[in-house]
């Protein structure tokens, strides 16, 4: 059960220990499921009121990323994801000049996420609860949320994500680094897309080199939606240079004037940005250019680096986009998040020493995330600078370049 203010910090400690899970998205999902199964009581403490739903956007997917719901077996990937095959680049006249192999699956963010909270269940799950601090003495760690929950626990995960306020407490102020460049993005029904068009990008992800950015779209099922042709969807993102300064800061406010950190959501970007993200649309291929034109609410995510120095801090630790920030052209955030897990949950049932055993966990997941960051820094500066090779094979995977691929 929750305790609320004014009663004393309650211990769950029982037989076995227990594990406080700070934020409720990817990474604190699969941190719940891979320590359970290392014989922890989890709970997950997400500060959103409502079910996440990640504006509907798409994810390439990685093996690592639902491998928990695949190796249960929770889920056929067939029902959640589209597969492609290939990986196209087009020219400014909207022609094919370059095609290879590139077995891959998309999806949309919300249905990992329903298939993950869905299992674990709204017992474990508690949203509207946002963590405002936390304290670590002798064995146990407490935490307390804005909503007046008290809490002690044996083991604190903070996958509170880039913009993580555990990271702040525990190391002073780290920001992420602007790489400056942003990310448009928009989805649009395949019903709204000329067949011609749909033709072309539904069985491949699509990619357009410009000499100052990049362009790429990939179908994806939206998570109520049987996979049937009318019910799917093309993703689309274009990465735009954006100066830091008054052009970064003009860009994430919002239509209610408040300069947003991280991302403006759908329904919140400025009209009037909108208006000119379509009339520069018109100077792209046709192709593209409509997608975007018809596009109802797009929405903005900022592009950031972040490498932490340290993972584990005792009886904390922290994971996922809190730890590292990498650039998406990887398309491995969430399954580092999940990685990141895995491995936390290996660890802590290979050693009963719960310090110990974030300590061995963490040299791992430090290695992995500096050289994710390292790997997403490189190829958006080619892509952002128009010296990515056309035809070149995509960057994405995990471990390395081409663990991604999915049949
Ligand atoms: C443009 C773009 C495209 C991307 N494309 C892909 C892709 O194709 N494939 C892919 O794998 N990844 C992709 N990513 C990366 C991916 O979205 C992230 O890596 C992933 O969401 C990280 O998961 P996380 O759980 O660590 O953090 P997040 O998803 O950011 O979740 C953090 C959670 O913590 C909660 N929280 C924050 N503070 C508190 C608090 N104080 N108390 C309680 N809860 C709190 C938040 O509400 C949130 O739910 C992309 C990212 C961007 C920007």
């Amino acid at each position: 059960m929750l305790s609320h203010r004014n009663t004393p910090y309650p211990t769950m400690l029982k037989n076995r220990p227990n594990a406080i899970i700070m934020g409720g998205s990817l990474g604190g999902l699969n941190a719940a499921f891979f320590l359970r199964d290392a014989g922890f009581a989890v709970t997950v403490l997400e500060r959103s009121r409502t079910p996440l739903a990640g504006q509907g956007a798409g994810i390439v997917l990685n093996p690592y990323t639902v491998r928990y719901l695949l190796d249960i077996p929770a889920l056929d990937i067939a029902d959640i994801s589209i597969r492609s095959q290939l990986l196209r680049y087009i020219d400014q006249s909207g022609q094919i000049v370059a095609e290879r192999p590139s077995p891959l699956r998309f999806a949309s963010y919300n249905s990992i996420y329903a298939g993950l909270q869905t299992l674990l269940g709204t017992q474990n799950y508690h949203l509207n609860q946002r963590v405002t601090g936390f304290d670590q003495r002798g064995d146990c760690v407490r935490v307390h949320t804005a909503q007046g929950l008290q809490m002690t626990c044996d083991l604190l995960v903070c996958a509170d994500g880039i913009g993580s306020d555990a990271r702040r407490w525990l190391l002073g102020n780290t920001t992420a680094q602007y790489a400056g460049y942003i990310a448009w993005r928009g989805l649009i029904s395949a019903a709204d897309v000329p067949a011609d068009t749909f033709d072309l990008l539904q069985d491949s992800i699509v990619y357009h080199i410009t000499p100052n950015g990049h362009l790429l779209t990939y179908p994806i099922p939206v998570v109520e939606d049987s996979l049937a042709d009318r019910e799917r969807y093309v993703n689309w993102l274009w990465y735009r240079n954006v100066a830091a300064g008054a052009d970064f800061a003009n860009i994430m406010t919002d239509q209610n004037g408040v300069q947003r950190a991280l991302s403006v959501p759908s329904g919140a970007v400025r009209a009037d940005a909108i208006a000119q993200l379509k009339a520069d649309a018109t100077t792209l291929p046709d192709i593209l250019s409509e997608l975007i034109t018809q596009t109802d609410q797009p929405f903005i995510q900022a592009v950031f680096d972040y490498e932490i120095p340290q993972m584990a801090f005792g009886r904390i630790c922290i994971l996922g986009d809190a730890a590292f920030s990498a650039r998406p052209h990887t398309a491995a955030g969430t399954a580092k998040a999940a990685e990141d897990a895995r491995q936390l949950g290996l660890a802590l049932h290979d050693c009963a020493d719960i310090p110990t055993a974030l300590k061995l966990w963490e040299a791992k997941q430090l290695s992995l995330g500096a050289s994710l960051v390292e790997r997403n820094r490189v190829a958006g500066t080619m892509l952002q600078n128009g010296t990515w090779p056309i035809g070149a094979p995509l960057a994405f995977g995990l471990y390395e370049q081409g663990d991604s691929q999915m049949t």
